[in-house]
Formats: C-alpha cells, sequence, structure tokens
C-alpha cells in the first residue's frame, strides 16, 4: 500500500517535471502562439533610440545666399513591390495598379534622379528647423516620407535608399507592428515586425501614424474626427510609449484632422504633423499642416520631375 502511494508520488513528480520541462522548451513558440499579431502592446517600446541617434544630428549646411532652398518638396509613398512580385491584391478592379504601390524599378529610377541631381534628403528635425527659419539647407533638398509602416518598405525600399545614401521618413501604424518577424509575403498586407524597424533604423526615422487609428468608423469618418477626444489621445499616447516617447512628428491617417486634433498634436508636444494636401514647403508654414506630395503609381518620369522641382533636362 505505502509502495503504491510512493510510486504515485514519485511518478506525478516526474510527470511534473517532463511537464514544466517541455512547457520551457516550447515557451517561445506559446507565446509567440498566443500573441495576437495584429495588435503590439500599448506598454511596449520599439527600443530604436541607440539606432535613431542620428536623426538629431542636425548637420549645419555651407549654402550661399543663392544655394539656399527657398521652397522644400515633401515625397510621400506608401508601398514598393518589385514588379516580378505583384499579384492580385495589387490591382484594382478595373487591372490599374493600387495608387499607392510603386514598383520597384520606378523607386530605383526616382532615387536616382533625385542622386544624379544632387538632392540632399532631409531629417524631419532640419525640415523643422528650416520651416523655423533656424536653418539654411542647399537649394536641392528634399524629404522622403512613407506612410503605414509596410514590411514591403524594410525589404525593398531600404536597400534602395541606403544603395543612394538617402534617408526617409517612416510613418508607422505603431498597433500594426510585429512582435515577431515572419517571412515576407508580398501579396498581404504585412507590416514591419520589430526586427524590421532595427534593421532598417539607420535609413528610417520612425514616427507616429496612430497606434491603432487608421480606422473609420461605419459612416466612413475617419477615427481621429470620428472618436472622442479622450480615446484618440490615448491611442496617440499609446503609439508615442511604442516610438520610445519620440514625438518629433505626427501623420493623420487619410490626411483627415480636425482643430482638436490640432490642439492634441501640440498637447501632446508633437514637433510637428503632416498633411496629404500638396504643397512645397516653406519658411513659416503650418507646422501642424506641412503639406506632402504623394508619389503615385506608374508616374511618369516628367511627372516625378515636376513635382521635385526638377524640369525635364535641368539636372
Ligand atoms: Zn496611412
Amino acid at each position: 500500500m505505502l509502495r503504491n502511494h510512493l510510486f504515485n508520488i514519485f511518478f506525478t513528480l516526474i510527470f511534473f517535471g517532463l511537464f514544466s520541462l517541455i512547457i520551457s522548451f516550447y515557451y517561445d513558440d506559446v507565446s509567440r502562439a498566443l500573441y495576437d499579431p495584429a495588435i503590439f502592446p500599448t506598454d511596449k517600446s520599439f527600443d530604436l533610440q541607440a539606432c535613431q541617434s542620428w536623426r538629431d544630428d542636425t548637420r549645419q549646411f555651407v549654402v550661399s545666399n543663392e544655394n539656399k532652398a527657398k521652397q522644400i518638396t515633401v515625397l510621400m509613398y506608401h508601398r514598393v513591390i518589385p514588379e516580378d512580385q505583384l499579384n492580385d491584391t495589387h490591382v484594382q478592379a478595373n487591372g490599374d495598379l493600387f495608387s499607392t504601390i510603386i514598383l520597384k524599378s520606378e523607386f530605383d529610377e526616382q532615387m536616382q534622379i533625385l542622386q544624379d541631381a544632387g538632392y540632399t534628403t532631409l531629417t524631419l528635425k532640419e525640415l523643422e528647423l528650416f520651416i523655423q527659419g533656424n536653418l539654411d539647407v542647399p537649394e536641392r533638398s528634399i524629404v522622403l516620407t512613407f506612410d503605414d509602416g509596410f514590411k514591403d518598405n524594410a525589404i525593398e525600399a531600404a536597400p534602395v535608399l541606403r544603395d543612394h545614401g538617402f534617408t526617409a521618413a517612416n510613418f508607422v501604424i505603431t498597433g500594426a507592428v510585429n512582435m515577431y518577424d515572419s517571412a515576407y509575403k508580398p501579396g498581404e498586407y504585412q507590416y514591419f515586425s520589430v526586427d524590421d524597424l532595427h534593421n532598417t533604423c539607420d535609413v528610417f526615422e520612425f514616427e507616429s501614424h496612430t497606434y491603432n487609428f487608421h480606422k473609420r468608423m461605419e459612416d466612413n469618418t475617419p477615427y481621429l474626427i470620428g472618436k472622442p477626444d479622450k480615446l484618440v489621445q490615448e491611442d496617440l499616447e499609446a503609439s508615442i510609449v511604442n516610438l520610445d516617447g519620440n514625438t518629433q512628428a505626427f501623420a493623420s491617417p487619410y490626411g483627415a484632422f480636425d482643430k482638436e486634433n490640432i490642439q492634441l498634436f501640440k498637447q501632446l508636444d508633437f514637433n510637428m504633423a503632416f498633411t496629404v494636401i500638396p504643397g512645397t514647403v516653406k519658411q513659416g508654414t503650418d507646422i501642424y499642416q506641412v503639406p506632402r506630395k504623394e508619389v503615385l503609381a506608374n508616374e511618369r518620369i516628367q511627372d516625378f520631375k515636376e513635382k521635385i522641382g526638377l524640369q525635364d533636362g535641368d539636372t
């Protein structure tokens, strides 16, 4: 009887020992399976400070009065996809590419045009100082921005930027960032993983495009306009926490914002906010309504050159 009892205890101990060994062995896989890949925790940060320090190193450009910029174009991109990876998900019902998709070959060509023409890409801090009249920058200065934080930016756009010695701002929906990396699938709506952020933080400065408010209400009103101010504030605060407290810039989803939003941007200490209203940036431009020009799918070279203020033949 006693022997039986001891045997049971012994067996139970062995069982739990093996069980916990197996659990600890698979802990990563288990937590990975339980983690909702659609949402990054509100209280965690991407831990990017160290590799983003370059964004604060404002350069002092040596420019004469004639050669300093009077206006600067901010370009806006979304996705960059190689031609041979296009599929049905990238194409509208009428057969055209979605306007937000630029072919990698086109993107490469556009960056080559900028490089050949001697353009300098500015950081957002440098753009801010230019707007305030506190920094002279070369006439051929430009700011490149990406919205949403698609994984193709890390896989396709970042190497092209690096090759041309350029940097860009990337406005990420921080809650959409995946804590765990996964294989790149160009046919899916796939966002940056934390690893992607770290692997590309030499060319991208990461900014807020909300935490989880890149959405519309049932009547199509964007969340920033339609949701109660308190919820908008909580959402933006979560994005700031994810971005290690960085408040250099915000870009509104769909370019939609109202007066209350602008008050909130100020209250949360954002230095600047970007619209999708086309225009060029000048000294004195409203720092909370900085215009941007979207580069569209299948954009003609001529149109691109006009967009950046570089006429055809004028290099
Ligand atoms: Zn967006």
